[in-house]
């Protein structure tokens, strides 16, 4: 029988009362098979993993509906019940992940007759045990617990701050010089004779790359870089002072030790050590590329000493319309929304070797998302739902949630993009962020095929889960993909040496960029390994040793920094994916980016497996070879 999507309530019906049904539903399964599992009945191993797999089907379903919900329901309190739940369901995790007796029955089975694939699960299941503390004392257990239940807390706290938190400026409507004229007509004139620009993305990055008025632009970035400060500063203390604590009791010397132990990187210090590297590989191309960035911005400002955020974005598009003739909304012609959307569709339904069905009748929970079925052949294999367009209360990000995890035969993978995209032209950079989230999407659902919900789709190390998704971004810069959709208002196609000197921009600016994501990932590292007392004194010296542009005084960029919560001391992943990435698109024709025989190979080896094998085993599969730095470092110095 085929699989049926998840039955989601009418717009207007009670989705409160639906969270908490569906979680209460999944917590009472979860619990009967911990139940049964410690009854005292005797069970071969494979047994004993069929029913650990029934409640962590529950559990993951359960925590898919919490944690989507929790960011796009439209009403707030539907949006604090899903929290609630998410905070329930993780208490539960928690609790299970301590249980002795439990812990007991499934390190005592006999693995001898289990599958490679079922062996793996009850080794990474001890192991998730053992680093959750179950065999610490009790005393232990029991603060790693109340650890647990505030660090939940603490995450969403700081999470819901930084979405809670839009700042505005206001300003004469002459200081929108520069900007396009379709922002400036969304932007209309207040009773005062005044205009407001948000620190939301739609708002923010437009204004960041157009507007003239460097006053203004310092006054915007300004506002941005401290949102959520200074109430996220002692929520951001408490958390990592918890993190810091959590992993001493386990018996690791600081947090990103415990946190790098289950990731491709295996340790803390080979962050540092790689952060280093990356850092070093960057040094001479960000310095070669801040010259022209410096020279141009002092023509505008003579005097000016150095280069800071108020000031990057503006004049990286300028060097890049003015130098590599590169005009954005020449470019954002191109790119209208819908064009990009069904385009999107298409390329990767050729590429994967599946197709979408739009369901118009499928329930959602705001009316501009739209569902749809992925189908392989006849068969329905996987559902998603796009919610792409901002609206007040929302996630203000770009990202793919699990709405269900797929296991075979018993559930369908169904998941949710979340972005937030104007609804007509879109600057290339959110054509380049659709592809990479779609990645993603594309990972959870293909990879959705799994016996043990352990493995379903995106459920690889965290470290790798970027590469599938920063690969599928090569696409939205090949000239061949673009001419299949990105078409003006007259119909035309957008120009393939248009498209070549996007992109020789979009490389203008990398080494800078690298160095960036260093000072990032620095961030992340330092302050989860010292838990320093003063965050904003450690991110300011961070800055100044990997980052070229300079730190605008008085911000705090720390607070609003939303992966501190999501990725703790593993920011670092983005670009360690990035080098696997680079890796694995050699593989691939450039001259034929939808060759069918690789893609269905890389769709095969990379994507459907999800986490059953080591990524590095994955990838060594897809490449016939083990994943090198040679690609990334060459792409950096080119
Ligand atoms: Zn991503």
């Amino acid at each position: 029988m085929p699989l049926a999507p998840l039955d989601l309530p009418a717009p207007d019906a009670d989705w409160s009362a639906y969270v908490g049904e569906e979680v209460g539903r999944c917590l009472d399964q979860a619990r009967a098979v911990v139940a049964q599992l410690t009854d005292g009945t005797s069970r071969t191993a494979a047994e004993v993993l069929e029913l650990w797999n029934d409640g962590d089907i529950a559990l993951g379903r359960a925590s898919g509906v919490a944690g989507l919900l929790a960011q796009v329901h439209p009403e707030v309190e539907v949006r604090t019940r899903s929290e609630d739940a998410a905070a329930e369901l993780a208490k539960f995790a928690t609790e299970r992940a301590l249980d002795r007796g439990l812990y007991d029955v499934l390190a005592a089975v006999d693995p001898s007759g289990l599958d490679a694939t079922a062996a793996r699960l009850l080794t990474l299941t001890l192991r998730d045990f053992r680093r959750a503390g179950v065999d610490r004392d009790e005393a232990t257990r029991a603060r790693l617990v109340a650890i647990s239940d505030r660090q939940t807390l603490l995450g969403q706290d700081f999470s819901r701050t930084i979405r809670d938190d839009v700042r505005s400026i206001r300003i004469a409507p002459a200081r929108l010089a520069g900007l396009p004229q379709d922002f400036i007509d969304a932007h209309p004139v207040g009773p005062d004779g005044l205009v407001t620009i948000t620190t939301d993305y739609p708002d923010v990055i437009p204004f960041r790359t157009f507007a003239r008025d460097a006053a203004a632009r310092r006054d915007l970035t300004c506002a941005f870089l401290d949102r959520a400060w200074p109430k996220n500063d002692p929520i951001l203390h408490e958390l990592l002072a918890l993190r810091a604590e959590q992993a001493r009791l386990l018996g690791y010397s600081d947090w990103p030790d415990f946190d790098a132990e289950v990731k491709m990187i295996g340790e803390g210090a080979a962050i540092a050590e790689f952060i280093d590297k990356i850092a070093d590989l960057a040094q001479s191309p960000a310095e070669r590329e801040l010259e022209p960035l410096l020279a141009r911005a002092r023509r505008d400002m003579p005097g000016l000493e150095q280069l800071t955020a108020a000031d990057h974005t503006y004049y990286i598009e300028m060097v890049r319309r003015e130098d590599y003739d590169v005009d954005a909304q020449e470019v954002r012609a191109y790119f209208d929304f819908a064009k990009v959307r069904a385009g999107l569709l298409e390329v990767t339904g050729r590429l994967f070797g599946v197709t979408y069905a739009e369901r118009s009748s499928a329930r959602v929970w705001h009316r501009e998302v739209t569902a749809y079925d992925v189908l392989r052949g006849a068969e329905v294999v996987g559902r998603f739902y796009l919610d792409l367009h901002p609206r007040e209360g929302k996630f203000k990000h770009a990202a793919q949630f699990t709405l269900a995890p797929g296991v075979d035969g018993r559930m369908l993978p169904e998941g949710a993009l979340v972005c937030n995209f104007p609804t007509g032209l879109m600057p290339h950079s959110d054509v380049v962020t659709l592809f990479h989230e779609f990645g993603h999407l594309l990972h959870h659902v293909l990879g959705g095929r799994q016996r043990w919900v352990r493995f379903s789709g995106v459920a690889t190390e965290w470290d790798f889960v970027e590469a599938p998704s920063q690969m599928l971004e090569e696409w939205a810069w090949d000239p061949a993909i673009l001419r299949t959709f990105a078409t003006n208002a007259a119909g035309e196609p957008i120009p393939a040496d248009l498209v070549a000197r996007m992109v020789r921009a979009k490389e203008f600016g990398k080494g800078l960029q690298a160095r960036t994501q260093m000072f990032y990932a620095a961030v992340s590292y330092y302050l989860h390994r010292d838990n320093p007392p003063d965050h904003t004194e450690v991110v300011a010296a961070l800055q100044h040793r990997y980052d070229l542009i300079a730190r605008l005084p008085g911000t705090h960029f720390q607070a609003s920094f939303g992966h501190l919560d999501g990725y703790s001391s593993a920011y670092y992943t983005y670009m360690w994916s990035l080098v696997i990435a680079k890796d694995l698109f050699s593989a691939f024709d450039r001259a034929d980016l939808l060759a069918p025989e690789v893609a269905a190979r890389y769709r095969d080896a990379i994507l459907a497996p999800g986490g059953s094998k080591d990524a590095a085993e994955l990838v060594e599969d897809f490449l016939g070879r083990p994943y090198c730095f040679d690609t990334f470092g060459a792409w950096l110095a080119s």
